[in-house]
């Protein structure tokens, strides 16, 4: 019988091999995990010892660093009231109050929120809305999608099928997924206006399909996943144009992006307009809990109210969760009170600074920053396991995948902190040429 409560490293380290499955991993050829024990601030302590600064925020989320007090707080006065009740026919303030924030802070036409756990449900949640308004409004025919290729939005059925079928990373599904319609996605840079190739693609799918079609779904500004791509404001903008003339819904998918990631609250800022859904999540509690959010406008709310169901049909056990919820509120008052506009562009310009001493190097293709997001794209693909040992000598933790060496640091890291973490990454880089 094994000592569960008094395992050593070594012991618990083994267990995990033997029977855990991580993010996109092998049982039969583990690679060897970094034990990770406690974190604060932008620092994560190791099983021995070691701190590491942290350059990826637990995958966008960890804005405010970890082991927060203000966020600590707030964990703790909500489990001494309930951490969690069922959201069917009861409500409490912790929702309710989410609700009401993310209702201010988005765009105007965005007025009803539903609450979820994660974000590949937030994207189902928002197809599932895309499809129910158009089915009760006697538009049964309208159920497919658009998507952008190299658009990534969550593992889950709906959310597979509207991540690139070629090059993603679910195509040994596509026999079982839904069969929806691809563009390419937009080659015109962040800051530029839009190419007439890549209008000309966007329209001329808009215009083939628009019968057919409930929404079009994109990651506004940034596409993650599928290539760390930062691309045009304008066409975004166009592209809410395009989906009015055609009535075609909007979904942005904001999992990645909101909460400041790209020096605007929410990307679609920078194009200056409002989608139909939106998906939050991530960033949402700060990276404390899982929790993510779909809103939507009146008219969608309307259209399926006034439907054959009346009701939206879609409610897992643990929505509306009073605990993240209230880490959400406590994550966004701390966002807000800081001076974020002018902390995001501080860390875009010492990464944009730092990073930019790896552009000469001969197996570096592009260095690109935005916001919050500083990537190295090379030339090849990375040895994972040779460049991540380099990232961790230096007292930095990374996680590039392909060509990608990124880095979405927590907003409260100092300067120093992430001169550090960039001249590591510069060097890890050009040690492995
Ligand atoms: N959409 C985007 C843009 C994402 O980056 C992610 C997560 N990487 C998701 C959806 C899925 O979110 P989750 O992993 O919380 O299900």
């Amino acid at each position: 019988m094994s000592d569960y409560h008094n395992a050593t490293t070594e012991q618990w380290l083994q267990w995990d091999k033997d029977h855990i499955w991580h993010p996109y991993s092998s049982m039969l050829n583990p690679v060897e995990m970094i034990p990770v024990v406690s974190a604060k601030g932008v620092r994560l302590t190791l099983a021995d010892g070691t701190e590491l600064i942290d350059g990826m925020s637990s995958w966008w989320s960890a804005i405010h660093g970890y082991n927060h007090p203000a966020l600590n707080a707030a964990a703790t006065a909500q489990l001494s009231d309930m951490s969690h009740v069922m959201f069917g026919g009861i409500t409490h303030p912790a929702a309710a109050t989410l609700g009401k924030r993310l209702v201010d802070l988005t765009p105007a036409a965005l007025t009803k929120v539903f609450i979820s756990d994660s974000g590949s449900v937030a994207v189902e949640v928002a197809i599932k809305m895309a499809l129910q308004y158009w089915y009760s409004i006697g538009k049964q025919h309208k159920t497919r999608l658009l998507a952008l290729r190299n658009g990534y939005h969550g593992d889950t059925f709906g959310a597979m099928a509207t991540c690139d079928p070629v090059t993603g990373m679910h195509h040994l599904f596509n026999k079982v997924l839904p069969s929806h319609i691809f563009v390419e996605s937009p080659r015109t840079a962040f800051g530029d206006t839009a190419s007439d190739a890549d209008m000309a693609a966007i329209t001329t799918a808009l215009k083939e399909h628009h019968q057919e079609l409930a929404a079009v779904i994109v990651e506004p500004i940034v596409q993650g996943a599928g290539g760390m791509k930062f691309y045009s404001g304008d066409y975004l903008r166009r592209l809410r144009a395009l989906c009015d003339e055609y009535d075609v819904l909007l979904i942005h998918d904001e999992i990645a992006t909101g909460f400041g990631r790209t020096g605007k609250l929410f990307a679609c800022e920078h194009a200056e307009i409002s989608p139909d859904i939106m998906c939050l999540g991530k960033a949402l509690t700060g990276g404390y809990l899982s929790l993510a959010a779909t809103l939507c406008s009146d008219r969608i709310a309307e259209g399926i109210c006034n439907g054959e169901a009346g009701v939206f049909m879609h409610g897992p056990t643990f929505m509306g969760n009073p605990l993240a919820c209230s880490i959400a509120n406590a994550s966004i008052d701390l966002l807000l009170a800081s001076d974020w506009q002018a902390n995001i562009q501080r860390i875009e310009s010492i990464l944009r600074e730092e990073l930019s001493h790896a552009a000469p190097l001969s197996s570096v293709a592009n260095v690109r920053c935005l916001g919050a997001i500083g990537v190295i794209e090379l030339k090849d693909n990375v040895d994972m396991t040779s460049i991540q040992a380099r990232f961790i000598d230096k007292g930095i933790w990374m996680r590039p995948f392909g060509k990608l060496v990124y880095t979405m640091p927590p907003y409260i890291i100092g300067d120093q902190d992430l001169t550090q973490l960039c001249r590591s990454i510069v060097a890890a880089v050009a040690e492995e040429e």
